[in-house]
Parts: C-alpha cells; sequence; structure tokens
C-alpha cells in the first residue's frame, strides 16, 4: 500500500518536473530566483534538493572553514541584504551565536529559518546534521519556509522534498543495516562532530579534543591507554581541524589516521563515505 502511494508521488513528480520547458525555467531563474543564505555546506544541500531551479543558495562558511571560528567577510554581508531567507543550523553552533543578531540588523525582511526546529538538542553538541533522521527534520523545515516565501510553487517543492526524504530513508536504512552486522561500538574521532550520528545508530564516540583544544599530555596518556584497551586502530580526523594530538595517539597505537568530512557539500554521497570508513575502523 505505502509502496503505490510512494509510486504514484514519483511518478506525479515526474510528469510535474517535464512540464517546465527549459525556457520557461531559465526565464524564472534571472527574474524571481529565491535567494538564500545558510551557514553550512550540508544546509546549501538540503535547500538546492527541496528548492531546485527555484532558488540560489549562499554558504557563509566556506569549505575548509571551520564554523566554531569564522568570520564573514564584507561581500557576505552585503549578500545578505538580497536574502528572503536565512537558515540556521539552530544548534547553538558558535558561528551562529556571534553572528546572527548582526545578520538579522543588516535585513529585517530576511525569513529566519530555524533548522533545528522539532529535533531533540545534545547540550553543547550543535552538529545535528550529521544523524539522517535529523537531516529529514532540517529539509522539513527548510520546505515549509520555502513555502512560506513562495506559496504558488508549493507542489515544486512538495514532491523535490519527498524525493530526497525517500533518499534520506533509504541512506539511514543502509546505515542501519550495514552497522548491525558490526559488533564494536567505540570509535575514537578528533572533534566530537558524531554525537548525533552515534547516539542515533548506537555508537559510542571518543574524541581527543578537549572543549575545542587539543588535549593536554595527561589526556593523550589516558586516550592511548583507551585506545589499545578497545584495540582502537583508526583515529578519525576532519579536514577543518588540527590532527596534532590525533598523530600522537595514531603513532603510540601502531595505527592510522582516516579523514571524514562533517561539513562536505554532497550530503548523502559524503555519508556513504563515512559509513564505509567507519565499517572498515570498527571490523
Ligand atoms: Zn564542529
Amino acid at each position: 500500500m505505502r509502496k503505490k502511494v510512494i509510486l504514484t508521488l514519483v511518478s506525479f513528480c515526474l510528469i510535474f518536473a517535464t512540464s517546465f520547458s527549459p525556457a520557461k525555467a531559465q526565464m524564472n531563474q534571472d527574474s524571481e530566483v529565491i535567494r538564500v543564505v545558510v551557514t553550512i555546506l550540508p544546509l546549501a544541500d538540503f535547500v538546492e534538493n527541496v528548492g531546485g531551479n527555484k532558488v540560489k543558495v549562499t554558504v557563509m562558511v566556506p569549505p575548509g572553514a571551520n564554523p566554531h571560528t569564522y568570520e564573514p567577510t564584507p561581500a557576505q554581508l552585503r549578500e545578505l541584504t538580497r536574502a528572503k531567507i536565512y537558515v540556521k543550523v539552530g544548534s547553538g553552533m558558535d558561528f551562529e551565536l556571534i553572528w546572527m543578531n548582526k545578520f538579522i540588523e543588516i535585513n529585517r525582511n530576511m525569513l529566519i529559518c530555524d533548522s533545528s526546529r522539532g529535533i531533540q538538542l545534545i547540550r553543547k553538541d550543535p552538529h545535528i546534521w550529521l544523524s539522517p533522521l535529523n537531516a529529514k527534520i532540517q529539509v522539513e523545515n527548510i520546505y515549509e519556509a520555502l513555502v512560506k516565501v513562495d506559496p504558488v510553487n508549493r507542489k515544486y517543492y512538495s514532491c523535490n522534498k519527498e524525493n530526497y526524504i525517500r533518499k534520506l530513508n533509504e541512506l539511514d536504512t543502509e546505515i542501519r543495516k550495514e552497522l548491525s552486522k558490526i559488533k564494536k561500538r567505540e570509535f575514537m574521532v578528533f572533534h566530537p562532530a558524531w554525537g548525533y550520528f552515534a547516539r542515533e545508530y548506537n555508537l559510542k564516540q571518543i574524541a581527543v579534543e578537549k572543549e575545542g583544544k587539543e588535549p593536554a599530555a595527561r589526556d593523550l596518556v589516558k586516550l592511548i591507554k583507551q585506545a589499545r584497551k578497545i584495540g582502537i586502530k583508526t583515529i578519525f580526523v576532519s579536514p577543518q581541524f588540527s590532527t596534532k594530538g590525533a598523530k600522537v595517539i595514531a603513532r603510540e597505537i601502531g595505527g592510522k589516521l582516516v579523514f571524514i568530512d562533517p561539513l562536505a557539500r554532497d550530503y548523502i554521497e559524503n555519508m556513504h563515505r563515512v559509513l564505509s570508513e567507519l565499517i572498515q575502523a570498527l571490523k
């Protein structure tokens, strides 16, 4: 029954999508494109998946930058004056805590979409998007914001959203299935970005970084002991953060560093990569 509903929905979406001629789409893009500003790259992916050719997305924290410390450029602040929507992560990320009020001051007409609405937050952990189930809630919140600003295109946004939610469901099912085959549940990571992911899939994240800082010598000794005891051979690091402390541990345990990115733009593709690295490490 459910399958049938989904199939009907998909075919409806296909008909809907093909009924737009390229010329029409082009015209739309030039005249009434909706400018959306987001804080981090994965949010840009969510907005583009729902908004399709009706949105133009600008990202505040550029690739490789650290959202705990990044400061916007004057050009980015100017871009805000043209934005219809600002999508914030909404989970207490440093960048937003410091800058959000200033952004609202710059453009009071901009609709602020709090993508975290409805998500159960973990204290002092802003990395909500790294659980695909949270991502689904964020996508729903983005959809609602787009419909509020552009109600005429509700159907278009709704089709796109349903399509993307279906892909996120598939991703969640696959992660659950693959991780259920593995006994070991503990993994070590430099920057603790994977708390929501760990909570969702019954894993345990051991962080090298302490309160946003490199670990002290005494912490390193403890971590090395812990890694040896559990049999950890992989320390996960991310491109936006230092690898110093992680390197020391890896050397001591005869293990290696593996990069996983909490901020990659292509969300689903990136989560597949993360899953396969995790499985390698937990095996
Ligand atoms: Zn972080």
